[in-house]
C-alpha cells in the first residue's frame, strides 16, 4: 500500500505535499518523495529518501530546496519490488514528451508480461518496481496531445493503479477501470488536489469535491479542471474492501460515509453474531481495532476498556517489510494494563488476522497479564487468498487462515473462542450510504479476482 497526493497552482506546493504526506503516512512509512515542477526557471525536481516524512521533509531543510508552483508526493510500503531508495517515489524522466514524474499506489498486475516486451525492444529499466512500466509506456507513446498519450498508455496496464502525474504545471490523475485504490479530488483556495484519502485535504485546509472514478483520467492546471474523461470500459468496480477494515484513516470519507463508522459498524454485526458470548470487557487492539470494539460495546451493552498502550514510536507492525521486524514491531508496540485485564473475561477485537504472530503475542501478553477468558473477534471474515492488487500478501502459504482450520487457528492462539466477522455484514457495515452493494473486490476472502492474475505475478 502507498499513499499519493498532488497539488498544483500554489506557492508552496512542497509544503502543502509534505503536510499531505505526513497525514498519508499510516500508508507507507519506508519511503517518502516529492518532485515539484518550478514555473519560473521551468525545471523538475525530485527529492527521495528512505524513512519516515516529519524526518525527511521539514519545511526548514528540504521543502525550502524545492521551490515550485505545482508538486505530487509519495509515501511507499513495499508490495513489489525491493524496500531500497531506488524504489522511492516519485519517478522523474526526461522523455520526447519533455519532464514528468509519476506517482503511483496499487499493482500493475502484467508488469513482467510488459516488462519483458519492452526489455526484448530494448528498453532500459533503473528501478525494479512495476511503476517504472507506466514510464516507459507514456515515453514510447507517439504524439502531441498528453490526453491522448496518457489515454493510450494506461490502457496497457492490468491491475490497480491510481497514480498522479505531474508534467510542468499540469496535474493529472488516474484511476483503474476497477477503481481498486482510492483517489480524491478536492480544492484549497485556487489549487486543486488529488489524494489518496479525503484526510488529506482537509488537513491542509481544503475540501472534498468528489471521489475520481473507476476509468478516469483528471487534468488540472491553473486551478482548472482541463479535461476529465474515462479512458476505458469499465465493467464491474471492484474497490478494495481492506481500505475500510485496515488501511484508511478513520476520519477520512469513503463512499458517503467515514471509515469511522464503517468499522463502527463492523463492530455492531460482530456483536450480533456473537450474541451468545458473555465478558466483562470489549477491548481493541490498537488502533485500527478501536472502532469496531466501540460499536461492540453499543450493540452488545458490554463495558468499553482500553487495556493495551501502545507505543506511538512504533510503526504499524503489518507494513514492516520482513517478518523479523514485524515480530520485534509487535512485542514493542503494545503492552497490556494489567488493571484492566487481570482476572477478567474479555472480547479482543482487532481488524484481521494475517500471519498469526501478532495476534498469538498480543493473546500471550494478555494470558501473562491476567487474563481469564479471551474471546478474540475480527472484523472482516478469514483471509484465504494472496492480495495482486498492492497489499503484502503476496504467497499463500504466509496467511494463517488459509492454511490451517478455524479449531487449529484457536488452538494456536490459545483463545477460547474465534470470530470472523461475515462477508455479508461486512459489506453491508461498508456500504451504508450507497445502492450498489456490489461494488467491492474481497478476492483475498474468496479467492474470486477481478482481474486475470498470470503465474509470474503469483511467483
Ligand atoms: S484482494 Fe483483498 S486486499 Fe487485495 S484488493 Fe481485493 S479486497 Fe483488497
Amino acid at each position: 500500500m502507498c499513499g499519493i497526493i498532488g497539488i498544483e497552482n500554489n506557492n508552496k506546493a512542497a509544503i502543502f505535499v509534505s503536510a499531505g504526506l505526513l497525514t498519508l503516512q499510516h500508508r507507507g512509512e519506508e519511503s517518502a518523495g516529492i518532485t515539484v515542477s518550478n514555473q519560473n526557471t521551468h525545471t523538475m525536481k525530485t527529492f527521495t529518501a528512505m524513512g519516515l516524512v516529519s524526518r525527511i521533509f521539514s519545511e526548514e531543510i528540504n521543502c525550502k530546496k524545492l521551490p515550485g508552483q505545482s508538486a505530487i508526493g509519495h509515501v511507499r510500503y513495499t508490495t513489489s519490488a525491493k524496500s531500497s531508495l531506488i524504489n522511492a517515489q516519485p519517478f522523474q524522466i526526461n522523455c520526447i514528451h519533455g519532464d514528468l514524474a509519476v506517482a503511483h499506489n496499487g499493482n500493475i498486475t502484467n508488469f513482467h508480461q510488459l516488462k519483458n516486451k519492452l526489455l526484448k525492444k530494448g528498453a532500459i529499466f533503473t528501478h525494479t518496481s512495476d511503476t517504472e512500466i507506466l514510464l516507459h509506456l507514456i515515453a514510447m507513446t507517439k504524439g502531441n496531445n498528453l490526453k491522448t498519450i496518457i489515454a493510450k498508455a494506461v490502457r496497457k496496464l492490468i491491475g490497480a493503479f491510481s497514480i498522479v502525474i505531474l508534467k510542468n504545471n499540469t496535474l493529472i490523475g488516474v484511476k483503474d477501470i476497477h477503481g481498486f485504490r482510492p483517489l480524491v479530488l478536492g480544492k484549497v483556495g485556487k489549487s486543486f488536489i488529488l489524494s489518496s484519502e479525503t484526510s488529506a485535504v482537509e488537513v491542509l485546509g481544503g475540501k472534498y469535491i468528489r471521489d475520481i472514478s473507476p476509468g478516469e483520467i483528471i487534468i488540472i492546471r491553473n486551478g482548472t479542471i482541463i479535461d476529465s474523461f474515462i479512458y476505458g470500459k469499465v465493467d464491474k468496480q471492484t474497490s478494495c474492501i481492506f481500505e475500510q477494515v485496515y488501511f484508511s484513516r478513520p476520519d477520512s470519507i469513503m463512499f458517503g460515509q467515514t471509515i469511522k463508522e464503517a468499522r463502527v459498524m463492523m463492530g455492531i454485526y460482530l456483536a450480533k453474531q456473537m450474541k451468545n458470548i458473555k465478558a466483562d470487557i470489549v477491548m481493541p487492539v490498537p488502533d485500527t481495532g478501536y472502532f469496531a470494539a466501540l460499536g461492540f460495546s453499543r450493540e452488545s451493552h458490554i463495558l468499553f476498556e482500553n487495556g493495551f498502550i501502545r507505543n506511538h514510536y512504533v510503526g504499524r507492525s503489518f507494513i514492516k517489510p520482513s517478518q523479523n521486524l514485524r515480530t520485534i514491531t509487535a512485542k514493542l508496540k503494545l503492552r497490556p494494563i494489567k488493571e484492566v485485564v487481570n482476572g477478567k473475561n474479555i472480547i479482543l477485537i482487532d481488524d484481521s488476522i494475517v500471519r498469526g504472530t501478532t495476534a498469538k503475542n498480543l493473546i500471550s501478553i494478555l494470558k501473562k497479564a491476567g487474563a481469564h477468558n479471551i474471546h478474540f473477534a475480527l472484523s472482516c471474515p478469514p483471509i484465504l487468498s494472496s492480495c495482486y492488487y498492492g497489499i503484502d500478501t503476496p504467497q499463500k502459504k504466509y496467511l494463517i487462515a488459509a492454511m490451517h482450520s478455524i479449531e487449529d487457528i484457536k488452538q494456536y492462539l490459545n483463545v477460547d473462542t474465534l470470530n470472523f466477522l461475515g462477508l455479508e455484514n461486512l459489506i453491508n457495515a461498508c456500504s451504508l450510504n450507497v445502492d450498489n452493494k456490489k461494488i467491492f473486490c474481497d478476492a483475498c476472502f474468496t479467492g474470486i479476482y477481478p482481474t486475470k492474475i498470470n503465474k509470474c505475478t503469483i511467483s
